[in-house]
């Protein structure tokens, strides 16, 4: 199946293309993006900014597979202040799962809040994916179109579209930091997978403290039935979207939770905070291991 990034038509008719198969009418402010499910009511804040800064790009991947049908993934390009010889290049991941929209709201936010202040994003480039599966955003759905679900599909061979074009942006891009954010329906408060790197654990550590300011951190001994400490699992569920089996050395691989159950608006914050300390912790940690 060919993949054909960037190749079709401008970002404006690629958005609408998708917006063709939303159930709902477009609205018109960023407070009613769980409600409204429109790809183009979501992202037309940030492709205005995009279109005149230089700082904030959009890039998103369109195809079109061999049976003539086409999709796109929306993708936005950070590049933060700093000695553009050694960014660290991170990846961030929302809306895998189409009915969790704190992660994705919190993607958009978070571009939002660099583009006016980028201090925090000294030293990154960082890639945002705010909507994954935009099927599923769509149509409030777990799934991809097909029934399955993306988070299983990766590195196996997989033939679904979303995640082979994905798979080409990790291969390609080779990040030192991948995030994927999620909200979680069976907890009662914020965790995270720890993978990758070892010192992964310390990225993590802080930014649930950083999070816990707007919602309690999960102290239960087993968490979706994986053994926890404090909020941190060391193990995880095979085929998740994270870095390729063969990238050396490993990128620090953070998979964050939030309670979904919980207020729309304190998991969006709680997110937000969350990967702003993930960048700071990790900068901190690269800039003590050269001074080694
Ligand atoms: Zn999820």
């Amino acid at each position: 199946m060919p993949i054909h990034p960037n190749s079709h038509g401008s970002v404006k008719e690629r958005i609408g293309t998708i917006e063709k198969a939303d159930r709902f009418p477009p609205r018109t402010t960023r407070q009613n993006l769980a409600a409204s499910r429109s790809l183009r009511t979501l992202l037309a804040p940030l492709e205005e900014l995009s279109a005149h800064s230089d700082r904030l790009f959009a890039a998103h991947l369109g195809w079109q597979d061999q049976k003539g049908v086409s999709g796109m993934i929306p993708r936005f390009l950070f590049t933060g202040p700093g000695d553009r010889g050694s960014f660290l290049r991170v990846g961030l991941f929302a809306g895998v799962h189409g009915d969790e929209p704190s992660g994705v709201e919190a993607a958009v936010e978070l571009l939002h809040r660099l583009h006016a202040d980028p201090g925090p994003a000294l030293g990154y480039e960082l890639f945002v994916y705010p909507v994954c599966n935009p099927w599923g955003f769509a149509h409030d759905a777990r799934w991809l179109k097909s029934g399955t679900d993306m988070n299983r599909e990766f590195w196996r061979g997989s033939d679904e579209m979303e995640v082979l074009v994905l798979e080409g942006q990790l291969m390609k891009l080779a990040f030192d930091g991948i995030v994927a954010l999620h909200a979680d329906d069976t907890s009662s408060g914020l965790y995270g997978f720890a993978k990758g790197h070892q010192l992964t654990r310390h990225v993590l550590e802080p930014s649930l403290e950083a999070a816990s300011r707007f919602l309690p951190r999960n102290f239960d001994k087993s968490i979706d039935n994986f053994q926890a400490n404090a909020g941190i699992i060391e193990d995880g569920y095979s085929g998740i979207l994270g870095a390729p089996p063969t990238q050396k050395p490993r990128p620090f691989e953070i998979v964050f939770e939030t309670p979904h159950r919980t207020e729309n608006s304190l998991q969006v914050e709680a997110h937000v905070a969350a990967i702003l300390t993930m960048l700071e912790s990790f900068r901190s940690m690269i800039a003590e291991a050269q001074n080694i």
